[in-house]
């Protein structure tokens, strides 16, 4: 179902304007879609209205269901969310009231170090999926921060991306600045982004400053060099005045070297942007390892005395079964190894260039930063 779909039925059941936006924002608020103020009379919709709403209620309940809800100790909680045709995806309550939602059920980007990017893509989240995602969160906590940084890549499912965020900021009280598209370098993106009348917040997944690297670490990210793709981001952060969030996994010894850190301060001084490193959560049977909190730490201070803005992030919940991917991934019964998909091309290169299996991601990580209001 997507947000056009709600709107036509609306609109069926003789919904005025005033009407359909009333219902939307009830929706978006996790409160029953028949709520009136104690001044509107029970006569306030019309009747066919009244009758077709229990059955809408059902339908929109149903887009996105809590399978499992898993506390954190840092005031996160990861949700396996069920969607209606019991796929599963992941969403994260972060502590300061934001939430991480997912875009697509697996993603065909295939990052080295994602669990979610070895399942392939297996399927688009609609628009009204993405939203019932934050009413979920809604009916948990309060939440006043989206960020679409779950499973998928935001840029290969944009149309059904942008509805939400349009809805969101319309009906859903969500300040732009506080809808917070995520992209590993998609162009469709950066051309899209400008054009819309809400313009999110950017988050960039840049992970390395080597081109060649970035190739094997991202296999089917965009072909587009670091330097290009921190042109093109920088473009839209001085259009809409919200500083670029570069995310960067620390993968020890892959990504934590000093020539990084040489090439990165070039890349980054004088821009309007900000890094987050978010060192990788191992895991067992992971292949990758997390830098130790010194090197971490080393390479947040060699930038902040650039002057570059940097944090040290580390994952919402990372007690709680890593990263994203991970809980869908033991529902389905799978361990790392085991979700390694027919799907996923052996690129032997990348392989035994990295010496590492892959198997977790840090996007979930990556949702930590927005925690702290950033
Ligand atoms: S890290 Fe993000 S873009 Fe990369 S495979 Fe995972 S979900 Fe896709």
């Amino acid at each position: 179902m997507q947000i056009q779909n709600i709107r036509q039925r609306l609109r069926a059941l003789a919904a005025r304007p005033v009407h359909e936006d009333r219902i939307l924002r009830a929706w978006l608020q996790a409160r029953p879609l028949d709520q009136r103020t104690k001044r509107q009379s029970e006569h306030y919709y019309p009747v066919s209205l009244r009758e077709g709403l229990p059955a809408l209620q059902a339908d929109l309940d149903a887009l996105a269901r809590i399978r499992s809800l898993h506390p954190g100790s840092d005031g996160s909680a990861r949700l396996l969310v069920e969607l209606s045709d019991g796929q599963t995806v992941e969403s994260v309550l972060l502590p300061r009231g934001g939430v991480c939602v997912s875009t697509q059920v697996g993603c065909a980007v295939g990052c080295q170090f994602c669990m979610t990017g070895q399942s392939g893509l297996l399927r688009q989240i609609s628009s009204a999926e993405i939203v019932a995602q934050v009413v979920l969160a809604r009916s948990q906590r309060q939440v006043d921060k989206v960020v679409f940084m779950g499973m998928g890549e935001p840029s290969h499912n944009l149309d059904n991306v942008l509805a939400a965020i349009e809805l969101l900021a319309s009906h859903g009280a969500i300040g732009h600045k506080n809808l917070v598209f995520s992209t590993v370098g998609d162009p469709r993106a950066f051309e899209r982004l400008p054009q819309g009348s809400v313009k999110p917040a950017l988050a960039v997944s840049l992970h390395t400053t080597d081109a060649s690297l970035r190739e094997r670490l991202l296999p089917r990210a965009p072909r587009i060099s670091p330097a290009e793709l921190v042109e093109q981001a920088e473009a839209y952060a001085r259009a809409t005045g919200y500083p670029i969030q570069y995310q960067w996994t620390l993968l020890e010894g892959v990504n934590d070297g000093d020539e990084e850190i040489e090439r990165l301060v070039p890349l980054l001084q004088g821009k309007l942007a900000m890094m987050n490193f978010i060192p990788f959560n191992s895991v067992e049977g992971s292949g990758f390892q997390r830098p130790s909190e010194e090197r971490a730490w080393e390479m947040t201070q060699a930038l902040r005395r650039h002057g570059i803005i940097a944090c040290l992030r580390d994952s919402a919940g990372q007690d709680v079964d890593g990263g994203c991917g991970q809980l869908r991934a033991r529902a389905l019964g799978q361990q790392p190894d085991q979700a390694l998909p027919m799907a996923m091309p052996q690129r032997a290169n990348a392989a035994s260039s990295l010496t590492r299996a892959s198997t977790q991601r840090a996007p979930s990580g990556v949702t930590s930063f927005f925690q702290n209001g950033a």
